[in-house]
């Protein structure tokens, strides 16, 4: 009997043909505009499956994982993999790995337009514009702040909370504007203080330095709020907040509040705290940038994640170490070692 791999979602053909060519069955369970199963019909797909690729925003919880404890991994599209109860994954033996790196220049990309179209007011400038709103040259409307060193020649301050791959390709977008960069970490102290221009500081200080803050951890329970009425107020009223990271690392009620009350000039958001639904708050507010979760949304950074997440699975369903794992620890567990043996047992 051939393998089974689940896709509850509409995958690029393009991964579908790397699972394929390695003789694997797909099973889809997605509607016709490619709308997500409810957990029903998820949990029922799992049943039968023998590795699991969600798109990198489905929560699979440990009641999906249940449906069938001999499932061989789960190949999350993404790189974030705050969707899936790691530590259940782990305990019932089930590899789980993402797809760093291929969407990292793309998503450092998004972040960056995100800060420039917030900081001149692109979007609302735009929308003057078509709406035949324009009266001529020479108004002071949408009177934007600087990137770079502009008229006063002060090199603007760029804080980088989470200083891995994108949050460091983000940097490197910041060196044709001469910005200062500063950035926390708390996992890359020594390396940050070792690099060449960026700065390591304490979350607080970054906060307070900072003219534009950018955040790019990953979402976990210590980043859960990171983001608060706090930090908030810690920031210059002049400040510009980017997220593109994880909606739920920034309190979003706070965060209106401090848009509203002038604590903070500015955001761009690309994700929220409950999507798709936006806190109507920040619907009403001219001083925010707000994108549809599309960090990595180009055609080919979607389709080289879809490559590389169709290349986890069959090295999950070969019972290889797949090239991405998040939970490396799984591989000693012994629900992992039984199910590898059975499946030798079975010639795969
Ligand atoms: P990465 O693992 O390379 O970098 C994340 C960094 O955050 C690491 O260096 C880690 O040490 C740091 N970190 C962990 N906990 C922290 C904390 N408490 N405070 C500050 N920093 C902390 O990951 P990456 O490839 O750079 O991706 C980062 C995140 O971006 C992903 O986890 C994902 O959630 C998000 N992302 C969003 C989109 C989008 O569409 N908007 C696209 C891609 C990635």
């Amino acid at each position: 009997m051939s393998q089974r791999v689940l896709i509850p979602w509409a995958m690029p053909e393009i991964g579908k043909e790397v699972l394929r060519k390695a003789k694997v069955e797909t099973v889809l369970i997605h509607g016709p505009k490619g709308e997500l199963p409810t957990l029903n019909e998820l949990t029922e797909g799992v049943r039968n499956a023998d590795v699991l690729i969600p798109k990198g925003t489905q929560p699979i919880q440990r009641k999906v994982m249940m449906a069938n404890t001999n499932l061989g991994g789960i190949a999350n599209y993404g790189v974030g993999y705050d969707n899936i109860d790691i530590v259940s994954a782990t305990g019932l033996g089930i590899p789980v790995t993402n797809t760093p790196e291929v969407l990292t220049e793309t998503t450092a990309d998004l972040a960056w337009a995100l800060l420039m179209a917030t900081a001149r007011r692109i979007p609302h400038a735009h929308h003057h514009t078509v709406k035949g709103q324009w009266k001529g040259p020479g108004r002071d409307a949408f009177m934007g702040l600087d990137i770079g060193p502009g008229g006063s020649k002060r090199r603007k301050v760029l804080g980088i909370v989470g200083f891995g791959r994108i949050g460091q390709a983000v940097m490197q977008r910041s060196r044709g504007f001469k910005m200062k960069v500063i950035a926390y970490d708390p996992y890359l102290k020594e390396t940050i203080e070792k690099m060449k221009g960026v700065e390591y500081r304490e979350l607080d200080d970054l906060l307070r330095q900072s003219d534009f803050v950018s955040l790019h951890c990953p979402l976990t329970e210590e980043t859960r709020h990171l983001i608060g009425r706090r930090e908030l107020d810690l920031m210059k009223p002049s400040a510009i907040l980017i997220n593109t990271s994880r909606g739920p690392v920034v309190d979003e009620r706070a965060l209106v509040l401090a848009l509203r009350r002038g604590k903070i000039t500015g955001a761009g958001l690309d994700v929220y705290e409950k999507e798709p639904n936006i806190s109507p708050g920040l619907l009403k507010l001219d001083n925010v940038v707000l994108l549809p979760h599309i960090g990595s949304a180009t055609k080919d950074t979607r389709e080289q994640m879809a490559i590389t997440a169709a290349k986890n699975a069959v090295a999950m369903l070969k019972g290889k170490r797949p090239a991405h794992i998040v939970n490396p620890e799984v591989f000693e567990s012994p629900e992992y070692l039984r199910k590898l043996k059975e499946k030798k047992e079975h010639g795969f």
